[in-house]
């Protein structure tokens, strides 16, 4: 026994029972032949078979495909079509009712135990192709993807719709061609993108992968993910063909530059923190020391900070560390570290600075604090320490260096700067080293 069940649509009675007969005799459990389309309904809504065997001529007000199309509304089961001759235009219609052969009366029992066999195989394997393609299209519906596919033989790349959707446009806008992606990737990250995709065709990675923005279709930028793989090579190993995903990544990114953010800066004054300082300044004194670059240090405190938070509050000292920040910030390069040391020390990294350039920011912030007046309280002064970085030191010993400095500053009578090596002129006062 095969097991599977099989429904004989035929009127002509003594073929019927033939037909039933050989199947049976194959192992295939067979319905009692029905003989009229109704019959066959009936039948089919008893006992779901697995297998129909329509004939196209029914002694019937409807015809075997019409029969076929009515069971097709409401049942996934093949059909092979019974006929007596094989008239173009009988077999063109029955074409329209998906079928799964045809068989010309008398039928052979070697042909009829083919057609069966190849009809139930190949429907299974519809099935199960249909039923991987709906994993698939809920799986990429789940997680947003889109679809790419490239074609080294023909050099064209077909985006699905979802592919478009991310980045705005509609599927037929999109020239079928690597380049209409390439035109819209950032400047900056297309170098390593590029990279990316030559390495896995090259074989030098297991897989494409590469992070980039994508400029859409109202010009804003979104970040992707592209995903691909090789899916077919020819016998010199060279890539014939490339699939792969994209996804929209920009809110993974922004959370990521948020924590990178709050994990780097101090949330009062904007500043990055002494962590970060810490991150980095290695990276810079091995840049400085290796090219023999300038490296400079600013260390500032505020003065009588503590009496100014007496006098006049905590929520007005807070506005002070602020705007002092804002302040500083301004004069600033682009290159210059600004970190809070902590409660009301900064520091500055100055990076190509020399000592007299440092000294020189230094009186910049000075007497820039001299012209500003704070949340309504007037001036207020800082002490500045400067030192530029000295080969071999190391860090500790620079940062003590700074810290001295600072201090003599305070010492001297504050609102001042005070450089290593000398002296700095610092407006009205005057500090010595
Ligand atoms: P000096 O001129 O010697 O530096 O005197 P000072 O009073 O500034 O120094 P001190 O170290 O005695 O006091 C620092 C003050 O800074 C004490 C503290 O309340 C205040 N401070 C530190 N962090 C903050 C902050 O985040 N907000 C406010 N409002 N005040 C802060
Ligand atoms: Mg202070
Ligand atoms: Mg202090």
């Amino acid at each position: 026994m095969t097991g599977e069940t099989i429904l004989i649509v035929e009127d002509d009675g003594i073929l019927a029972a033939q037909l039933q007969n050989r199947l049976a005799g194959f192992g295939y459990t067979v319905l009692a032949p029905a003989a009229t389309g109704a019959e066959a309904l009936a039948a089919v809504a008893a006992t779901v078979p697995d297998l129909v065997l329509m004939d196209i001529q029914l002694a019937d007000a409807v015809d075997g495909v019409t029969v076929a199309e009515r069971i097709h509304a409401h049942h996934d089961i093949p059909v092979i079509y019974l006929t007596s001759f094989s008239q173009d235009a009988v077999l063109e219609h029955a074409k329209d009712a998906d079928p799964y052969g045809y068989l010309i009366k008398p039928v052979s029992a070697a042909e009829l135990l083919a057609s069966v066999k190849m009809a139930l195989y190949r429907h299974a394997i519809d099935r199960r192709l249909k039923r991987s393609e709906e994993w698939l299209s809920l799986a990429l519906w789940g997680t947003d993807m889109g679809i790419w596919d490239c074609d080294f033989r023909t050099g064209l790349v077909v985006y699905d719709e979802r592919w478009a959707d991310i980045l705005g446009v509609q599927v037929a806008d999109l020239a079928p061609e690597f380049a209409s992606w390439e035109r819209r990737v950032h400047p900056d990250d297309l170098p390593a993108m590029r990279e990316a995709f030559a390495a896995h065709l090259e074989n030098r990675a297991p897989c494409y992968e590469s992070e980039h923005r994508l400029r859409c279709q109202d010009g804003h930028w979104i970040w992707v993910l592209a995903k691909g793989k090789v899916t077919e090579r020819d016998r010199q190993e060279r890539p014939l063909r490339v699939c792969g995903t994209l996804l929209d990544i920009s809110e993974r990114k922004r959370l990521e530059q948020e924590l990178r953010q709050l994990a780097t800066t101090d949330s009062l004054t904007g500043a990055f923190n002494r962590r970060y300082f810490l991150d980095i300044v290695y990276k810079e004194i091995s840049r400085a020391q290796r090219y023999h670059r300038p490296l400079a240090l600013i260390m500032f405190d505020i003065d009588y900070f503590k009496r100014f938070n007496d006098e006049y509050g905590h929520a007005q000292g807070d506005a002070v560390l602020t705007g002092m920040a804002a302040l500083v910030r301004q004069r600033l390069r682009h290159s210059d570290i600004f970190v809070r040391w902590g409660g009301e020390e900064f520091v500055i990294l100055a990076v190509e600075t020399t000592l007299r350039q440092a000294v020189a920011l230094a009186e910049t912030l000075l007497a820039a604090l001299h012209e500003e007046s704070f949340a309504d309280a007037g001036p207020v002064t800082a002490s500045f320490g400067v030192a530029e970085y000295r080969a071999a030191e190391t860090l500790d010993q620079w940062l003590k260096r700074v810290d001295d400095l600072l201090y003599q500053a305070k010492q001297q009578g504050r609102d001042r700067v005070v450089g290593n090596g000398g002296a700095a002129d610092s407006g009205a006062n005057r500090a010595a080293n």
